[in-house]
């Protein structure tokens, strides 16, 4: 008997989202055009921010964000170690430093006291920005975060790209908080909600959403009625020559197109419904993980509505007798991929290199012992059970 592969996660897509694909084919924009600007308004209803700036990866709506905030060489970011490469690389690609904090061993978030000793580490004044990172979905104490950052007057980016749809413990949807400078989210095909390559950045601040929408496409600006170069800039009546653009700061292509946008506002409209999928599998694993063995549990939980979007446990590989990479196998054997959410960013040879082999106690411990499982929309509850069985005889044997 052959069974479908479960993988630890992937996109849901419908005939709808096809259509509407299709459509932008058949038309006349494919890149940056009016799908775009619907998308975005999509962002602003499913997050209740007022300002949300498309971009084509998670990766670059972090870049964005912190170019936007001004951040430069001399500077330095906090990033919690535990997360994906983009979190920290965002402050290197405009020459800053980062400083990594540690996470909390059960959750793995980041929290106000981690950021307080990572603050010890970097010349006072120096600390710009912090990047707390929704891990899995689950929300950072932002009020906690928030009232060490005001009283070092630094910013908050909150990597939210696992967490589209979910909502802050203390209320709220996430991309909406009024404590942080923005927030940025990613649609890759493992997230909540799939463009292919795709991102977003929501933020309050609308001269910041204009900044992030001038670095997008190259720096450029058009149609200005006081260009720093008039002598270019304006036609004799002094009106905007229409050809004329200028670039006062060098930015990048870090546009979406609307090949990619109407995809995501398709996908959009299912949110709600993915994200309540997501959390029935979720409470579906919670249920049978409870008893299975004590060996295996489901990472530490910080209440409110998260939009899950992956189901992790951590598993006493020395107490099953088995490495981690031994019960990977065995799974794949059996049908289920797992993945390890994250090999700690703070190990990585490029910033051992650059900051030496530094000790994060509470990363290395969640690192030790995550396996996030599989999870995603279309899963069956029959296949959550075969997840379950699975581990069971995987570790049981
Ligand atoms: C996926 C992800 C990113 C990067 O998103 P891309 O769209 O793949 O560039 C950044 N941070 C976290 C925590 C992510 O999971």
């Amino acid at each position: 008997m052959t069974v479908p592969f479960l993988p630890y996660g992937r996109q849901t897509i419908d005939d709808e989202d096809v259509a509407a694909v299709a459509a932008v084919l058949r038309g006349e924009a494919l890149t940056t055009g009016p799908e775009v600007d619907r998308f975005e308004a999509a962002l602003c209803d499913v997050t209740g921010a007022p300002q949300a700036v498309s971009c084509n990866s998670g990766t670059a709506a972090l870049h964005l964000a912190v170019a936007a905030l001004g951040i430069k060489e001399g500077d330095h970011v906090i990033v919690p170690t535990l997360t994906f490469l983009a979190s920290a690389n965002c402050a290197r690609y405009v020459g800053a430093e980062v400083i990594f904090a540690d996470v909390n061993p059960e959750t793995g978030l980041m929290e106000a006291a981690h950021l307080e000793i990572a603050l010890k580490q970097a010349p006072v004044g120096s600390v710009k920005a912090t990047i707390p990172v929704h891990l899995n979905g689950q929300c950072c104490d932002l009020d906690g975060i928030a009232a060490v950052a005001k009283k070092h007057n630094i910013s908050i980016i909150e990597d939210a790209c696992h967490a589209l749809g979910g909502t802050y413990p203390g209320g709220g949807k996430v991309g909406s908080s009024p404590l942080t400078a923005a927030a940025c989210f990613s649609f890759h095909p493992v997230k909540t909600v799939a463009t292919g390559e795709g991102g977003a950045v929501t933020t309050h601040d609308a001269d910041m959403a204009a900044t992030m929408r001038t670095l997008r496409s190259h720096g450029m600006r058009r149609g200005l009625t006081a260009p720093a170069l008039p002598e270019f800039g304006l036609a004799a009546d002094g009106t905007p020559n229409p050809w004329y653009y200028e670039m006062p700061e060098v930015g990048w292509n870090h546009r979406l197109s609307d090949i990619h946008a109407a995809l995501g506002r398709s996908q959009l409209r299912k949110l709600d419904r993915f994200v309540t999928r997501r959390a029935e599998i979720v409470a579906r694993y919670d249920a049978a993980f409870a008893s299975l063995s004590n060996s295996i549990r489901p990472i530490g939980r910080v209440g409110g509505s998260p939009a899950w979007h992956l189901y992790v446990i951590h598993i006493d590989f020395a107490a099953t007798g088995k490495d981690r990479a031994a019960v990977m196998h065995a799974l794949k054997d059996k049908g289920v991929g797992t993945q390890v959410h994250y090999f700690p960013v703070h190990l990585q040879p490029y910033y051992q290199k650059r900051y030496g082999r530094q000790s994060m106690p509470g990363a290395e411990a969640y690192y030790a012992r995550c396996l996030s499982v599989p999870l995603f929309p279309t899963m069956t509850d029959a296949d959550v059970d075969r997840v379950v069985a699975a581990l069971a005889d995987v570790v049981a044997a």
